[in-house]
């Protein structure tokens, strides 16, 4: 994650040993709000999950892949 500035409570180490967002039991981001689907850090929230396009095809693929309407 770079110079991202993420609560180290929400980080965890991936198996090549770089820091990522850590995933809760159900698989989803650990900043994400399971009640309202929004991110509890957006203001902080990782660089590449600023440059992730809202409703753009990935966007779309993934919404499809989890059933989220
Ligand atoms: S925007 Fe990034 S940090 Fe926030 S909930 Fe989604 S994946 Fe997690």
């Amino acid at each position: 994650m770079g110079d991202d500035d993420i609560p180290p409570e929400l980080t965890e180490q991936d198996r090549w040993g770089g820091w990522v967002m850590a995933r809760r039991e159900d698989g989803w981001c650990a900043a994400l709000d399971r009640k309202t689907m929004l991110c509890t850090i957006y203001a902080q929230r990782p660089m590449i999950c600023g440059e992730y396009q809202a409703g753009d095809d990935d966007c779309l693929d993934q919404r499809r892949l989890h059933h989220i309407d």
